[in-house]
């Protein structure tokens, strides 16, 4: 007797790297069998025609800033995720988390999760803590406070690594960044970072984090990379990536598929010269939140937000679209959304990443492969966080699934309304349990806290 029996999905199997039509037999949380014409289930969904895939692996997302929301639900960016098929999501990204990662994972078990989290440290989230200014560098004193807290929370807090926001802290040196890692490079640990700038700047700061991966012996995730080059610089970074994976270095990227980025428009992203550097005007700049929803910058707008409402998420019309769907075709670049939300507001990819990349890239206009770029979704991040019963479908992994509708998926969300939720996912199973029922979120309370054991 199985717990749920999936009848007749189309599932992806990335061995043969095809759709495979067969069933699936689920059993306490796990996939106990891959085989037609399974019967005696509990709950035995049909699914006659659709993609079983597994579940989505956000390796780059912001999780949540606790009782930030108006509707008294935490997890406003976690319910969008599970909404686009995510069953696993890594937060903690670029520098930052919104709160410890102990007192965050604690919040996840004691009240359920809408999807699975895990958490990298954030070198600037102690940075800032403690006082020292985004331009300066620390003293002796503020450096060994910061390595013995991250240490603390690599080697017992559960942290799956360490992600650096270069950028947002402009003070910090390559020095600052190779001592801290020094500290931690004994665990297994995966580096993430934000790199120093973009643009012009963006192929010397992808040297940057691949040196520090050659100096440390840590493996680098950049994260999404079509914010840093896909400003004329794509092809460049993309081959100086290659070349240091072919010297043997453990570098790979993450992507979201957008042509804007976005982030607070407070932050050093946005200080002096960043327009001159993107060959842009300040009506690239898109404002999320009341007064301004909705609102390009003037000059004048441009700099009155920024001192009156720096916490602001703007979005960023600087990239080429051509370019992301280059990266996104590199074999060592994720599919990955960064989603962040403020209060409900921000940028689209938060709820639309995964969907968009089927709908519109795959199957509109054929400019991806699907199978291709499921892998991006799902093995291949799943591989790199060492998630070793996830990202795959196969008899004693974990039954975390989302089940969609090839002909209908497509996202939602726009610029102007960028929650809006996508179309075409039909189930999704967290971890044996069904979250999404026929396309409605039935159980927002399946994901636990994922933290990363040491051994
Ligand atoms: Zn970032």
């Amino acid at each position: 007797m199985y717990d749920i029996i999936i009848k007749n999905g189309l599932v992806v199997d990335f061995k043969i790297e095809q759709l495979r039509k067969t069933d699936i037999g689920i059993k306490n949380g796990k996939i106990i069998a891959i085989e037609k014409d399974l019967q005696d289930g509990i709950n035995t969904i049909n699914v006659d025609g659709k993609i079983v895939s597994p579940g989505f692996v956000d390796i780059h997302m912001h999780e949540e800033i606790i009782g930030n929301t108006d509707d008294g639900d935490d997890y406003d960016i976690g319910n969008k995720m599970l909404t686009m098929g995510v069953t696993t999501a890594v937060g903690g990204n670029c520098g930052n988390n919104r709160m410890g990662i102990i007192d965050y994972f604690n919040f996840v078990d004691e009240n359920g999760a809408p999807i699975n989290y895990m958490l990298y440290i954030g070198h600037n989230y102690y940075r800032n803590l403690i006082g020292v200014d985004r331009y300066s560098a620390p003293t002796e004193e503020q450096l060994e406070e910061m390595k013995k807290l991250i240490k603390e929370d690599i080697a017992e807090n559960g942290a799956v690594g360490l992600s650096f926001g270069i950028e947002y802290s402009p003070g910090i040196t390559y020095e600052e960044i190779i001592n801290i890692c020094n500290a931690i490079k004994d665990y297994d640990v995966l580096l993430a970072a934000h790199y120093r700038s973009d643009a012009n700047r963006g192929v010397e700061s992808i040297k940057e984090l691949i040196k520090v991966s050659e100096e440390t012996g840590l493996p680098m995730q950049i994260s999404h990379l079509g914010s840093c080059t896909a400003m004329g610089q794509m092809k460049e970074s993309l081959e100086i990536i290659q070349k240091a994976i072919d010297r043997g270095l453990s570098i790979a990227a993450d992507c979201y598929p957008y042509e804007a980025f976005s982030t607070y428009i407070g932050s050093s992203v946005f200080d002096e010269g960043c327009f001159e550097n993107w060959d842009k005007f300040y009506d690239s700049i898109l404002l999320t939140e009341e007064p301004y929803k909705n609102v390009r910058c003037t000059e004048e707008i441009f700099y009155k937000v920024r001192e009156e409402y720096p916490k602001m998420l703007a979005v960023a019309f600087v990239m080429n679209e051509e370019e992301v769907i280059e990266a996104l075709k590199a074999p060592f670049v994720y599919v990955a959304s960064d989603g962040l939300l403020n209060r409900g507001q921000g940028h689209p990819r938060a709820a639309g990443t995964f969907p968009r990349i089927i709908g519109k890239f795959v199957r509109d206009e054929k400019k991806l492969e699907l199978i291709d770029q499921l892998k991006k979704m799902t093995m291949l991040p799943a591989k790199r966080l060492k998630l070793k019963d996830k990202g795959e479908l196969l008899i004693g992994m974990d039954a975390d699934i989302v089940i969609f509708d090839y002909d209908k998926i497509i996202d939602k969300a726009t610029f102007d309304n960028s929650t809006e939720l996508p179309l075409g996912i039909d189930y999704v199973i967290i971890d044996g349990k069904v979250a999404i029922d026929s396309g409605e979120v039935i159980n927002k309370r399946l994901g636990k806290s994922i933290r990363k054991v040491q051994s």
